[in-house]
């Protein structure tokens, strides 16, 4: 929590920490008695705000870029949405997701970014964990979506990859952070509509990168991380040397090495 910190110990003891820890710790103390919140649980409030959902796509991909999207629903927009069809991307097909997303981005308010290959692979290469570059990515897409917002949010939702403290952490140092009313939330696809349109942006905004490096490099590069993936990334190999896939694959990824074994035999 902002204030204190609350550390629960396997030896059943429980330590709070902060400038609030004894308001924090008065909640718990059985001797004050349970305090049940009589209101609903904020994640149930949460569906019906005006809100961001902020998404990533392509950390699993070995070929294309990491591409974030914030998007912003504003209460009046949820039931549009979900007439037209909006879930999260992971439940839709790459067909349905190209018809749906550029009415999307039509109507709504979203900012993306997109990391490129070379990019990434020099953060990776720097020793930076994936998680933190989400983290800087879900950070930089909110800020630009909140400059060109005519109005605050009442919810930021991230479709969690990380816990919030964590989260925070990782963009300790840097100069603009956004910090109000940030939710990490699990599956927030789920609780927030304005999540899966941001996830549905971020596919189409992948598929479409995938594209265009499919056309520079001139195959067809396959999506996910499978066999299908090390089969192309040795025939990239074979025709242009390794040096490419620097522009358009993870290389930390084991399919590198798959891939090399396949194109030396
Ligand atoms: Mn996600």
């Amino acid at each position: 929590l902002s204030g204190c910190t609350i550390t629960a110990y396997r030896s059943g003891k429980v330590l709070f920490q902060g400038k609030d820890a004894e308001k924090e710790a008065k909640r718990w103390d059985s001797r004050s008695g349970p305090q049940t919140p009589k209101e609903e649980t904020p994640i149930s409030r949460l569906a019906t705000v005006s809100a961001i959902g902020s998404d990533e796509v392509g950390t699993g991909d070995y070929f294309g870029p990491v591409v974030v999207v914030a998007a912003y629903v504003a209460k009046g927009q949820i039931d549009t949405m979900k007439r037209i069809g909006v879930k999260d991307s992971k439940q839709l097909t790459d067909e349905m997701i190209t018809r749906l997303a550029p009415a999307l981005m039509d109507h709504l308010h979203y900012a993306s970014v997109v990391l490129s290959n070379r990019e990434y692979n020099r953060w990776q290469q720097s020793g930076m964990p994936q998680t933190k570059i989400k983290a800087l990515l879900h950070n930089e897409a909110i800020g630009k979506l909140m400059n060109a917002l005519p109005q605050k949010p009442d919810a930021i939702i991230i479709d969690q990859f990380i816990e919030r403290n964590l989260y925070f952490r990782y963009l300790d140092g840097e100069q603009h952070v956004i910090r109000e009313h940030v939710y990490c939330i699990p599956k927030a696809e789920t609780v927030h509509i304005a999540v899966a349109a941001a996830s549905i942006i971020a596919r189409y905004l992948f598929l479409q990168e995938l594209d265009y490096l499919s056309e520079t490099v001139g195959i067809e590069l396959p999506k996910g991380a499978g066999e299908q993936v090390d089969k192309a990334a040795a025939r990239l190999i074979q025709t242009h040397g390794e040096a490419i896939l620097h522009s358009c694959a993870k290389l930390h990824f084991a399919n590198t090495e798959k891939a090399r074994r396949i194109a030396n035999r």
